[in-house]
């Protein structure tokens, strides 16, 4: 039993070794208190959450910030963390930014070429009606100091695409984007955190730096810039599992319950 738990230490001290200085990348997308959707955090918990953030001396960083670090080993500030919104809803604009700004902190949104200033018709899922933001909106979200990255196009299951469509809602929209908003779009959102190694191809083709996912679909032992990990931030959150996520020690529970998963994979396959 004493054996047993020392190797269960030593393996979590190997852990945290390996991922201290690794940065959380906080996966967002409503603000908005809708107790049927799981992806609407209220705008209350939201607060809270920054309030921690900067109460406890974290700092918020931008995709490019973490793209010098890990390719030119720039120094990132004392706890870095990065907020990402997906698909960029109009709540983002009306109930985030404010609170973002209130706090001087940066985040990333991933607004869908195709949808932007629209309903949010592309999710048939039942969700509640609500509208993303208009272009007037996304040039303002900029001037406050935030970035915009892209989405796709249509937001569609890229593992599920052919060529061609990859093609569009890859290549053709980073340059859409760059048009439209007159600034370099380099850090692509996969819908769905899905994607292949033909999707990562393409992404590599059209010139990104980096592409984000969800941590449940990425190795996480070797950083890959164009799978990187992301942290659902769900409604239901509770602040302890807040403070659990922007640490270190979250990291390595993630870690040892994919190998836990793995390993029992591979227990029932000589069963
Ligand atoms: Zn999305």
């Amino acid at each position: 039993m004493f054996i047993l738990l020392l190797i269960i230490l030593c393996i979590f001290f190997i852990l945290y070794l390996k991922f201290k200085n690794y940065v959380p990348i906080l996966m967002y997308h409503r603000i908005a208190d809708i107790p049927s959707d799981r992806n609407a955090l209220p705008k209350e918990k939201f607060a809270e959450q920054l309030e921690y953030l900067s109460t406890h001396n974290y700092h918020t960083i931008t995709p490019e910030q973490l793209y010098n670090h890990f390719i030119n080993k720039a120094k990132l500030p004392k706890n870095p963390v990065l907020l990402t919104f997906d698909d960029g809803y109009q709540d983002n604009y009306l109930e985030a930014l404010p609170l973002l700004k209130k706090y001087n902190m940066t985040a990333v949104v991933f607004p869908i070429y195709n949808w932007i200033g629209k309903p949010n018709k592309w999710e048939n899922f039942g969700k509640q009606e609500t509208t993303t933001m208009n272009l007037a909106e996304l040039k303002s979200w900029l001037h406050h100091g935030l970035d915009i990255q892209p989405h796709t196009a249509d937001h569609p299951f890229l593992t599920q695409c052919n060529e061609e469509k990859l093609n569009l809602e890859i290549i053709d929209t980073k340059t859409k984007f760059e048009k439209l908003l007159d600034k370099p779009m380099d850090y692509l959102c996969y819908p769905y955190g899905f994607f292949n190694q033909q999707v990562i191809n393409i992404v590599k083709k059209a010139n990104y730096k980096m592409a984000f996912a969800i941590f449940e679909n990425v190795p996480l032992w070797h950083i890959n810039l164009f799978a990187l990990p992301r942290i659902p931030i769900p409604s239901h959150q509770k602040m302890w599992e807040f403070k659990l996520k922007v640490s270190s020690i979250h990291i390595i529970f993630v870690a040892m319950r994919k190998w836990e998963r793995q390993f029992k994979q591979l227990k029932n396959k000589f069963k």
